[in-house]
């Protein structure tokens, strides 16, 4: 599923996204605060006064989300791995990582991170809430100290939940995985748990929508349960594709007749003759018999449509040292994870410095088809 982004920035070296469709909550949460929670544990302000205690409140939530996920990122790197981004969307966030942990150890550490700082926040804003009560001053500071206690705590026990795609769940896996030794039946057990999990969330929601006519919160919890289970899903395929993958050379896959493109060729006949023609996402270009670089359908895309005649492929493509490749005898499940790092569609295939074939991440699916359908895994 791909949202479209609005907003990016970085922080601590890490890419922020935050979604169009990030809004919506963002929106929600200001709204409800506005004119329902604060109006009812605040009885003595304006109408904007809410509004203004609303959009604080959400600020910071924003903030205690933001963190959760920063939390998530650090112990990652500490672990050496590579945090590509954080995505900020409707469901909450989701920091995207370029490997996966190689250990259940540093997976329960890196899961527990996220909830960790949200029970912390939430417990931190409670004791502010407390010493507020306790003095006398229970103005709007309090009010939204309130709140924000009780939404990171529900925040942190949400997603202690566990069942993939949950924290809970991640968990859950790593302890699994690190007393049977066999990360595949580990996945297996903890993306049932969220499986059951999700249709739980579900048929709940669709209750509260007929029984208890709450449509907004009934339709919420159906949407997040669907959405976990589409999480659960592709998490458990993720990891038995890696394993069906395993093992498998790259020479066996490559595609040895390659299309290659000449750089000098303009952009115009480029689009028409090769991406229309082959509908690759990507090609290796040539000067002579020479291998000089690549270029990529987004290339293309970076240049304004009344250009094309006039640019060639050398002006847009990536020079061959910048170019990510891949030797025949690479595993395909590093070839895999290549791609999705360097998200790529395609990429080269080099022997002692001459190109031999190219290899895209549907060649690699469509293996893991045929291999499932013929039962081998
Ligand atoms: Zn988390």
């Amino acid at each position: 599923m791909r949202w479209k982004s609005f907003l990016v920035f970085r922080l601590a070296g890490i890419q922020i996204i935050i979604d169009y469709s990030w809004f919506i909550i963002f929106f929600l949460v200001i709204y409800s605060m506005a004119e329902n929670y604060f109006p009812a544990t605040q009885g003595s302000f304006s109408t904007s006064q809410y509004w203004i205690m609303g959009v604080i409140a959400a600020v910071l939530f924003f903030l205690s989300v933001l963190l959760h996920e920063m939390a998530h990122s650090f112990l990652a790197i500490m672990h050496g791995i590579k945090v590509t981004s954080i995505r900020l969307f409707i469901f909450g966030g989701l920091a995207q990582v370029a490997s996966e942990p190689e250990s259940g150890r540093h997976e329960f550490l890196i899961a527990l991170a996220g909830p960790a700082t949200s029970l912390l926040l939430g417990f931190g804003f409670g004791l502010l809430y407390l010493v507020m009560f306790l003095s006398g001053h229970l103005g709007p500071v309090a009010s939204v100290a309130g709140y924000l206690a009780t939404a990171n705590i529900l925040l942190g026990l949400f997603n202690l939940i566990p069942g993939f795609p949950l924290d809970g769940g991640r968990i859950l896996r790593a302890i699994l995985w690190d007393r049977w030794g066999d990360v595949t039946r580990a996945t297996r057990v903890v993306s049932g748990i969220g499986n059951a999990f999700a249709l739980f969330l579900i048929i709940f929601g669709i209750l509260l929508m007929v029984a208890a006519r709450s449509l907004i919160s009934g339709l919420w919890l159906v949407l997040i349960g669907l959405f976990m289970k589409q999480s659960a899903l592709g998490s458990y395929q993720a990891v038995v594709l890696r394993e069906s993958l395993a093992g498998v050379q790259i020479r066996q896959v490559m595609k040895e007749n390659i299309v290659s493109v000449d750089w000098l060729l303009p952009l115009d006949e480029l689009v028409r003759e090769y991406f229309y023609k082959y509908q690759y996402t990507n090609f290796p270009v040539l000067n002579r018999a020479e291998l000089i670089g690549m270029v990529s359908l987004d290339q293309v895309k970076e240049i304004s449509k009344e250009l094309w005649m006039f640019k060639q492929v050398r002006d847009i493509m990536t020079p061959i040292e910048q170019v990510p490749f891949l030797k025949p005898t690479d595993d395909a499940t590093e070839a895999f994870r290549l791609m999705v790092s360097h998200d790529m569609g395609r990429m080269m295939v080099i022997e002692g410095g001459r190109l031999v074939g190219m290899v895209s991440r549907r060649d690699l699916l469509d293996l893991f088809k045929i291999k499932s359908d013929l039962g081998i895994s």
